[in-house]
């Protein structure tokens, strides 16, 4: 049986290393993960005292239309229920979008690296790629709105950008939606939302009124600390959001995630902490960074790109001997260097007694 032609050149999606593989490969007792971006503070205790309340009624479908959560996300954003897309995490989203408005003979745009997620679903859908690359890990704008033509559909922003974690400023987003076609959806996938230094925030939702075509991409995985139940959603008119509710999965979200992320908004004090300690230990790391001599990218995410003099493989190595898994940029399209999420003030600490040694012997 032959899968569609374009499966020929496609692979699927290489995960971090796992913790516990690593565990019994290396003969180690203790890992440290920062590879994927996860909250190092865990999640809200509030979720985890609710969670055994959620146990009966397993065998039930969840409410597909997840109208809980659907309503105290659309107070918590000030928008209307019909809104909102809910997604077995924001992965999920992209997928919706791309078999929703991609097709043989439609393109889509996106920077480079950025998450590899647009590119592979829109593959998928039988589209053309038009990849512009990013200027000192920021979207080139201008360029992307240069590519877009008659056959474009999507253009993904993703806004802090994954791997570089740099942010689209506020005006010169309003500058690309202003010149975008209104016809040419606008994808700003804000993954890492919450941790955007709320002097620069660019309350997005704000301007949804005036630009229809725009679509906003955010999740629980990322600052909320779930991850592992897959909640995520789009933000977007009432008129794409029917469409994207005909393409969605009847019931795509579990009530266990539903309501685990219903939990998660109303903690506010969690977030808080996370916003907080991810802040200081970022600058504490910038800061170590520019005395051991490596550059980095801007980063309003939760992880920082270090640029390297040798290549990404030998840091992650490195480290994954001593204990800490990090991403090496080989798998992100940017062989010299490494993505690392910021860890607690503990992790970070050792981290960088580590990447000093190694600077030390290359
Ligand atoms: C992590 C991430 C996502 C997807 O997260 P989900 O767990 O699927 O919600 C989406 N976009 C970017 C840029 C990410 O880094």
């Amino acid at each position: 049986m032959e899968a569609k032609q374009v499966f020929k050149n496609m692979s699927p999606y290489t995960p971090g290393k796992q913790i516990e593989d690593v565990k019994k490969e290396l003969g180690l007792s203790k890992i440290i993960k920062l590879a994927s971006n996860e909250n190092p503070f865990g999640y809200s205790e509030k979720v985890r005292e609710s969670i055994p309340n959620m146990l009966d009624g397993l065998e039930i479908y969840p409410d597909g239309y997840a109208k809980a959560l659907r309503e105290e996300l659309a107070l918590h954003l000030g928008v209307k229920e019909e809104q909102l897309t809910f997604g077995s995490g924001s992965d999920e989203v992209v997928d919706i979008l791309c078999r929703t408005y991609l097709e043989k003979g439609t393109n889509t745009i996106m920077a480079t690296p950025t998450f590899p997620q647009y590119k592979h679903n829109a593959l998928i859908q039988g589209a053309e790629i038009i990849e512009v690359p990013l200027i000192n890990g920021y979207h080139d704008l201008p360029s992307m709105l240069n590519a877009v033509n008659q056959e474009t559909k999507i253009v993904w922003l993703c806004s802090p950008n994954n791997p570089t974690g740099s942010l689209i400023p506020k005006g010169e987003l309003i500058h690309f939606l202003e010149g975008c076609p209104a016809n040419v959806l606008v994808v700003l996938d804000e993954a890492y939302y919450e941790y955007i230094d709320r002097d620069k925030n660019p309350n997005s939702v704000s301007l949804l009124d005036k630009y229809p075509n725009l679509v906003i991409l955010r999740t629980f995985s990322k600052a909320y600390g779930l991850a592992n139940l897959r909640v995520g959603y789009g933000i977007a008119s009432v008129e794409i959001t029917k469409f994207l509710n005909i393409t969605r999965g009847p019931f795509n979200t579990t009530t266990i995630s539903q309501l685990s992320a219903l939990t998660a908004i109303k903690d506010t004090d969690f977030l808080e902490h996370t916003y907080n300690e991810n802040m200081t230990n970022k600058l504490k790391f910038m800061d170590f960074c520019n005395e051991a001599g490596l550059k980095y990218y801007d980063s309003e995410a939760n992880f920082l790109f270090v640029k390297l003099p040798t290549s990404g493989d030998q840091l992650f190595d490195y480290l994954l001997k001593n204990g800490f898994i990090v991403r090496s940029g080989e798998a992100l399209g940017h062989p010299k260097g490494v993505r690392i999420t910021i860890g607690s003030s503990e992790n970070m600490e050792e981290l960088q007694t580590l990447i000093k040694n190694y600077l030390a012997t290359v």
